[in-house]
């Protein structure tokens, strides 16, 4: 089991979201760390959703803002342009070539949700022609699947966040078009705390499935 990716040598750390507020749901405790941590956290929005786009991208930004982020991108993908197609995997490398990233977190690709599979199938295509074009060392390091909807069915990496989740709902509750409807941040947090529960009793946890596609190992620190 990992359990310290948080060791890793990783500058920057791209999250990607297929839209505004999986990344908080999947990732906000371990974004968190990550910036106490010293890390640079990027947020890469695919898509600002398919109606109420502006206050979206509004309640991303003080999102942003909260987690004090050093960059974010949309690239509002929507409807039947929210694909992966050529034009869109330029999109994604053109941002992993500003960036250089060292870790990329992403949807996982069994959610229940058709456009995380897809988010999930956009970014690992690009992650791959993305290493294939730089030198190596720019070369990313791997990918970071997070789980929102659906479960993953194995992980390999656990981060407490037991000190992170006061703040993880707090970033949840600036996303007040989403939480009308479902009170996902409730849901969160019961996900988070049994994911924890069943890891050495912490009292939250996030899990991860780590694809380790260049050489990870070298670099973690346990
Ligand atoms: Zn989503």
């Amino acid at each position: 089991m990992v359990k310290a990716i948080l060791h890793v040598n990783s500058r920057n750390v791209v999250i990607v979201a297929a839209h505004p507020d999986d990344e908080v749901l999947g990732c906000g405790g371990t974004i968190s760390k990550l910036i106490k941590s010293g890390h640079r956290v990027i947020l890469l929005y695919l898509s600002s959703g398919d109606s109420q786009e502006e206050r979206r991208e509004k309640e991303a930004l003080r999102v942003c803002d909260f987690f004090q982020i050093s960059s974010h991108y949309f690239l509002r993908l929507k409807g039947p342009s929210f694909k992966v197609s050529s034009p869109n995997i330029q999109k994604v490398i053109r941002i992993f070539k500003l960036i250089t990233p060292t870790l990329v977190y992403i949807n996982h690709d069994q959610e229940s949700d058709y456009e995380h599979r897809i988010a999930f199938q956009l970014v690992t295509e690009s992650y791959w022609r993305y290493n294939h074009q730089v030198s190596f060392e720019k070369r990313a390091m791997g990918i970071v699947l997070y789980e929102v909807h659906r479960l993953l069915l194995t992980h390999n990496l656990v981060e407490d966040i037991s000190a992170e989740m006061d703040t993880k709902m707090k970033a949840m509750s600036l996303y007040h078009s989403q939480l009308k409807s479902t009170r996902w941040d409730l849901a969160i947090k019961g996900l988070n705390q049994y994911r924890g529960r069943l890891h050495n009793q912490m009292k939250f946890a996030e899990v991860f499935q780590v694809k380790i596609l260049n050489s990870i190992l070298p670099y973690l620190h346990y």
